[in-house]
């Protein structure tokens, strides 16, 4: 472990008895390995699972292994039209379990998130039983508004980049508070805690993963 990884883990339990106060899950791994492990362990066989969009959740190894796995998958990404894509969108609401990442999140346990059409935020929010936000360390800041800060002028810049959408930020890696038609932050949600006890589950790992 570097300084850096090492600086987190100390963070970590203070982090998870903060989410706890919010009615949130905590799980603290050094690994990705690890981790992935762990949430196999906890999902019972043949559940219905859902993802959003997350560079996290396929970096980390969590896709992968849940394509290995006796999962029953709900995959956007197999739909051909905008109906089946509707319909997907349907039974991913409906999931036992869905996985997501989050754009910061504070050490006090509040997840930052920001959405183009909102699809990821509406199951984060209700919906499906329960959900399994998969957070690098890098996404950890010190406030709300420096996770804000961090939605919209890091990680939207480079969605757009990876999504090769036409917004203002994609030419100057900036936010320029448009409202384009491309534009992907049309959703600001802050979660401060679940209403279901235990319904939001965090994994937090000591490595780099997504923006
Ligand atoms: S320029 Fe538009 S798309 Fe880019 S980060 Fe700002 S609001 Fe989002």
């Amino acid at each position: 472990m570097d300084n850096l990884q090492k600086a987190f883990s100390v963070a970590a339990p203070s982090i998870i008895a903060e989410l706890k106060k919010r009615s949130m899950e905590g799980y603290y791994f050094e690994t990705c390995s690890e981790m992935v492990e762990k949430i196999l362990s906890m999902l019972p066989e043949n559940a219905s699972v859902a993802w959003g969009g997350s560079e996290s959740f396929k970096k980390c190894g969590m896709l992968s292994a849940l394509q290995a796995g006796s999962y029953q998958l709900i995959d956007r990404a197999l739909a051909k039209t905008a109906e089946e894509k509707r319909e997907i969108y349907g039974r991913s609401v409906m999931a036992d379990a869905y996985f997501m990442s989050s754009n910061a999140m504070t050490y006090d346990g509040q997840l930052i998130n920001i959405d183009g059409s909102g699809n990821r935020l509406a199951c984060l929010m209700h919906g499906p039983k329960e959900v399994y936000v998969i957070v690098g360390m890098n996404k950890f800041v010190r406030s709300v508004e420096a996770g804000i800060e961090r939605t919209r002028n890091l990680a939207s810049p480079a969605n757009v980049q990876r999504l090769n959408y036409k917004t203002p930020c994609h030419e100057t890696g900036l936010c320029a508070d448009c409202l384009s038609p491309g534009c992907i932050c049309s959703h600001l949600v802050i979660t401060r805690r679940s209403m279901i006890p235990g319904r939001i589950k965090v994994f937090m790992v000591a490595e780099n993963l997504g923006y």
